[in-house]
């Protein structure tokens, strides 16, 4: 019998909302693009956005920017890291994150990963107290999250202030508080592949008035912070104002129209992410060889991706896995190859950044999967690509 090849593709968003490009082309009949180009009385809608997003998070303030790396390099030095300064972080990450470090000329630290794909906690404590870092970019990669109230008291123990990158846990939640509210900020993307789709684009909140009226002015506001109505009151810039360079990253109103409508749907959207999830997940559960990376129920999860792990499997057979899927139509990116693939880069491709070695993390990628699940797929689909890897599983072993 021919072996069923999936035919869907991986990389293939749903369109943009009809209310968004309606919502976009009123935007572009104004010709009112730039957020400060408002007319007397208007809100606009990068404030709309930054409004709704704020009381989406229940943040007291929001800031819309030009993308999630520029959010995660405007906190950093929203809070004063700068040349020289060490910031830990994953080591497991996405380039933007180390490069976020980079760019305010601040060294990454990196910390190990554990089998659930987040920051190990034990590791976590040894480095703050080694490395002398003041700050922690705390990054929920893939969407995993880690015990947030135990990081949380780390962080206290250590003096590190946590910001926390969640490209990929908008919409998410540990014990229902929203991901990005444990830390003193928290950075969103809005690009293509997360889980709004402004092309690129990014948020970042924050409770802290004098930290936002640094991020304010830093993003771009020039003496126009005062429009910033989910920002802090004026008075709040009067020691900022002249001492805050200006890194232009702002948002413009084309692209928060687009994400508006996004917003409002985002918990349906996820109610159908974690529907393809939960399939896969289930028909991929129990297939030996194979780990499952079971999701602890603290957490609410936005199942856009999901991960497994090949504990000890060889090199050519992750690649022979890799490959027999390919054939059948299924994509798999793997962390554990030699040279970086697209978005696989790993901490020891960020050279910019001092040698670390992470010998726990270093085991985890050697068998770590990882899949897109775009939600132009079916449930259909979902079942049918769970059975085609269960089936390379069982022909690479
Ligand atoms: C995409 C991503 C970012 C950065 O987002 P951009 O908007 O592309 O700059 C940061 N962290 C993680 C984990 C990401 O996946």
């Amino acid at each position: 019998m021919e072996k069923p090849v999936f035919t869907g593709k991986f990389t293939q968003q749903e369109p943009i909302p009809e209310a968004a490009i309606e919502a976009a082309v009123r935007v572009m009949r104004s010709g009112r693009l730039h957020r400060y180009n408002l007319l007397p009385g208007e809100e606009g809608e990068v404030s709309a956005l930054e409004r709704e997003f704020a009381a989406y998070t229940g943040a007291r303030y929001a800031l819309a920017v030009a993308s999630g790396g520029y959010a995660m390099g405007c906190a950093l030095r929203a809070l004063g890291v700068g040349p020289g300064d060490r910031v830990l972080s994953n080591g497991f990450t996405l380039a933007p994150v180390p490069g976020a470090i980079a760019s305010v000329g601040a060294e990454p630290v990196f910390v190990e990963t554990t089998e659930s794909l987040t920051i190990d906690l034990d590791d976590l404590a040894v480095k703050a107290a080694s490395s002398g870092a003041k700050v922690l970019l705390l990054s929920h990669m893939r969407g995993h999250i880690c015990d947030m109230e135990r990081l949380v008291q780390v962080a206290a123990a250590h003096g590190l202030q946590v910001v926390e990158d969640c490209a990929h846990t908008m919409g998410a939640a540990w014990k229902g508080v929203p991901s990005g509210r444990h830390g003193i900020i928290g950075c969103y993307s809005t690009q293509t592949y997360k889980h709004m789709n402004s092309g690129e684009g990014g948020l970042l909140v924050s409770d802290d008035a004098d930290v936002m009226a640094r991020a304010i002015m830093l993003s771009g506001s020039y003496m126009l912070y005062g429009r910033h109505s989910v920002g802090p009151s004026v008075d709040r810039y009067e020691n900022v104002k002249y001492v805050t360079p200006n890194v232009s990253g702002r948002m413009d109103h084309l692209r928060a129209a687009i994400l508006r409508p996004q917003l409002a749907d985002l918990p349906a959207q996820i109610a159908r992410w974690n529907a393809l999830y939960r399939t896969v997940e289930e028909g991929l559960r129990n297939t030996p060889g194979l780990k499952v990376i079971e999701r602890p129920p603290q957490e609410t999860i936005v199942g856009s991706s999901i991960q497994v792990l090949l504990p000890g499997w060889a090199p050519d057979r992750v690649r022979a896995l890799v490959a027999g899927c390919a054939r059948r139509g299924v994509e798999l990116k793997w962390f554990g190859a030699e040279e970086p693939v697209a978005f696989t880069s790993r901490y020891d491709s960020w050279r910019y950044a001092p040698p670390q070695r992470l010998p726990r993390t270093d085991a985890i990628l050697a068998g770590l999967i990882d899949m897109r699940l775009p939600l132009t797929f079916s449930e259909a689909n979902a079942r049918l690509i769970a059975e085609i890897i269960r089936d390379e599983v069982r022909a690479a072993a």
